[in-house]
């Protein structure tokens, strides 16, 4: 059996800088991935080409993003070697103050200064960058701002891609030359299909690459099932089986530490079982605290064909619209039309039945004008999707059922809402620049069921135990040398796209590390 310092589990954010940072430290390093290894010509064109950009593995898709359905949210999320940033937009804003005071760890850390060091690593390492171009959907935000009296809250974003000249190939830009070659990008706004120009900062083209550089090994295409504390206590033994194939080839690995890295929906779910079998000591909190960003994702279809929505980076502007939220624009690129097949028109209304019966006379009313919106020639090109989030608080919590599957619950205080009114607002405002119909993922209408891409908490960080499941070195309570580092360890909502502060907050994690 192989024997390694640390097994990571899990090759996103967090499991990228843990990677990192412990190779650097002198240990030796395994990081475990379920997901495949993506080259930048092997993602799909188009989001129509399913096999390749989602994550179903009972139908041998293998693809980038996975979809998991809940009863009070639907998820999205990313898999394969670099985690969520093989699908995500991109774009890498800093918290407003409220992130590091409220939450099961305001009281742990002068969070606010802290971090902001490591805030900066985190923009460095991911090669952060103000978006340089606007296009047809940000120059619609830029007009919306003005009609709202908040011009000097619209902004470009702080992307997390290579803007050389466009297509052109340089040397590493970044790490003196002991990163891979960049492909100056070209704005074709396929970054949530996966980049396949390299120009995307994706974490294989940073944290993973210099970590593998250092001697730290990548086993793509196995998932852990089980961790194991031996019975000496000098260590675990974690058990995988690949992910990919039909037989399923299991193995055994030994390490003194480990740390979960699967994303919420990976780190929470293997953690609810385990705490009913191999590690029963982790605290009672487990699955608590789940939060979104609060977030609504409205698509507005432009229907004189006028505009090309689909250019640009993924999300290349974004608009403070008060003191507790702001909008993006998102994209596509040319040709992934694929979300039109799950999208209803969006109506006003907190209840279901009311939403149906307004859907169905909505149809009746105006059929042409909706039918031209699914028949639209390039569904991307026509569409820009507005992205709204709010610091205000809500949540839900995991658990495993009395079946043993993975489910979600309401929690004490608010829940997070499909239907958001002040989302509703601007987004008629926005559909009236464009000429634009505006339609929502089917569940939200018809379950009141709202979606998220920024899927938070579950294994929080609290003073003890009885608070938290993790200390704020993220260390896991009741355990030596377990450490939870991905999404799961945030304690408070962002209010914004969180991977810069998993980013940051696992530099910091790491930074409380000795050397070998
Ligand atoms: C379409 C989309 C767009 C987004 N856009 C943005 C954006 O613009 N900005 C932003 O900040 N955020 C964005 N996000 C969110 C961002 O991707 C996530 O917040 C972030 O990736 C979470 O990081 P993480 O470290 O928690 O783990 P993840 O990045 O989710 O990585 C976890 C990895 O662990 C693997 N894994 C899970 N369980 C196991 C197991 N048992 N064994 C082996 N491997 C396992 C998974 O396959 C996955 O690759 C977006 C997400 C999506 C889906
Ligand atoms: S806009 Fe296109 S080229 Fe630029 S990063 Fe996104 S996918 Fe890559």
């Amino acid at each position: 059996m192989k024997e390694y310092d640390y097994i990571i589990i899990g090759s996103g954010f967090g499991g990228s800088v843990s990677a990192l940072r412990l190779a650097e430290k002198g240990y030796k390093v395994l990081v475990i991935e379920k997901g495949r290894w993506y080259k930048s010509k092997d993602f799909p064109k188009s989001n129509w080409n399913l096999k390749k950009w989602l994550w179903f593995p009972k139908l041998k898709w293998h693809g980038i993003m996975k979809m998991s359905f809940f009863r009070h949210i639907t998820i999205i999320s990313g898999v394969g070697v670099g985690g969520g940033s093989l699908v995500y937009a991109n774009t890498l804003p800093i918290p407003k103050k409220a992130f590091y005071k409220t939450g099961s760890w305001k009281s742990l850390a002068d969070w606010e200064n802290e971090l902001k060091p490591h805030y900066q690593t985190a923009l460095k390492m991911l090669g952060a960058t103000k978006n340089p171009k606007l296009f047809d959907g940000d120059l619609a935000l830029e007009k919306l701002s003005k009609e709202i009296n908040r011009e000097k809250d619209f902004d470009k974003t702080n992307v997390a891609v290579f803007f050389g000249e466009p297509d052109v190939k340089v040397a590493d830009p970044y790490f003196n030359g002991k990163g891979p070659e960049r492909v100056g990008c070209n704005f074709c706004g396929g970054c949530m299909t996966g980049c396949r120009n390299n120009s995307k900062n994706t974490l294989d083209k940073n944290y993973l690459f210099l970590a593998q550089q250092l001697g730290a090994d990548i086993l793509a295409e196995n998932e852990v099932y089980d961790v194991i504390e031996n019975k000496q206590k000098d260590g675990y033994t974690v058990y995988l089986k690949n992910s990919t194939s039909f037989f399923k080839k299991k193995m055994k690995i030994k390490a003194k530490g480990v740390v979960f890295s699967g994303g919420v929906l990976g780190t929470i779910k293997l953690l609810l079982k385990l705490k009913k079998s191999s590690l029963p000591h982790i605290s009672n909190q487990l699955g608590m605290d789940i939060r979104t960003n609060n977030e609504s994702l409205i698509s507005v279809t432009n229907l004189d064909g006028k505009k090309d929505l689909s250019k640009g980076v993924a999300i290349g502007s974004i608009l403070h619209t008060d003191k507790d939220s702001h909008l993006e624009i998102c994209r596509y690129s040319s040709g992934s039309g694929f979300w039109k097949t799950t999208h209803l028109p969006y109506v006003s209304g907190k209840f279901p039945i009311i939403n149906i019966f307004k859907i169905t006379v909505s149809f009746l009313r105006n059929p042409l004008s909706l039918l031209k919106m699914y028949l639209v020639k390039d569904w991307a090109k026509s569409t820009a999707t507005l992205l709204f989030m709010q610091t205000l608080d809500s949540k839900l919590k995991f658990k495993k059922n009395i079946l043993g599957v993975f489910s979600s619950r309401i929690a004490e205080g608010k829940k997070p809402r499909a239907y958001i009114p002040r989302a509703a607002e601007l987004a008629k405002k926005y559909a009236k620049i464009i000429n634009g119909k505006a339609t929502v993922f089917a569940l939200e209408p018809l379950a009141g069921i709202p979606s998220t891409a920024h899927i938070l908490g579950g294994a929080v960080m609290g003073e003890n135990i009885n608070e938290g499941v993790i200390d704020k070195n993220n260390l896991v309570f009741g355990y030596d040398n377990l450490l939870i580092i991905d999404g799961s360890m945030i304690s408070s909502n962002p209010g914004v796209n969180p991977s810069l502060s998993i980013t940051a907050i696992a530099e910091r994690a790491i930074s409380k590390i000795k050397n070998k």
